[in-house]
């Protein structure tokens, strides 16, 4: 048995158990495949995301080497951004984003870390919170 990827002409996908390649198209052309969702027959073999190939032509990996730079320079101005103009309050944050969000504090950019825990209280309560990625300080990394 083989299990294969199957769409149908609405877009629903699921799977579908098959004795082998051509008992899945003895099925599709005999109308038996059928979408569980919305019943059409028309029902075909789901294509796999393409992959590109690292040799497949310069302008391609011209091009994906350009978004990749793009992406890393954008990430460190981010990153740069959130260094410069938000304050470090650490393990604090949940605390302090609480606050702010009652009132009980003045709003201000803050950065910090939160656990998983705290990140679901946040989303309970309605804090919007960005998480950026962190890029490493070098330095960090002597001790
Ligand atoms: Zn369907």
């Amino acid at each position: 048995m083989i299990v294969f990827d199957l769409e149908c002409l609405n877009g629903h996908t699921f799977e579908g158990w098959f004795e082998d390649k051509e008992d899945l198209e003895k099925q599709q052309e005999q109308g038996i495949l059928a979408c569980p969702v919305c019943e059409t027959t028309s029902v075909v073999q789901k294509l796999h995301p393409i992959a590109i190939k690292k040799s497949s032509s310069n302008m391609t990996q011209r091009a994906l080497q350009a978004s990749q730079e793009a992406m890393a320079e954008l990430t460190e101005k981010v990153a740069e951004y959130v260094e410069k103009n938000f304050e470090n309050v650490g393990s604090d944050f949940t605390k302090q984003a609480l606050k702010m969000h009652y009132g009980a504090e003045d709003y201000r950019n803050i950065k910090g870390t939160t656990t998983k825990e705290e990140d679901k209280v946040l989303a309970k309560e309605g804090v919007p919170v960005f998480k950026v990625p962190v890029i490493k300080n070098p330095k960090d990394d002597l001790n």
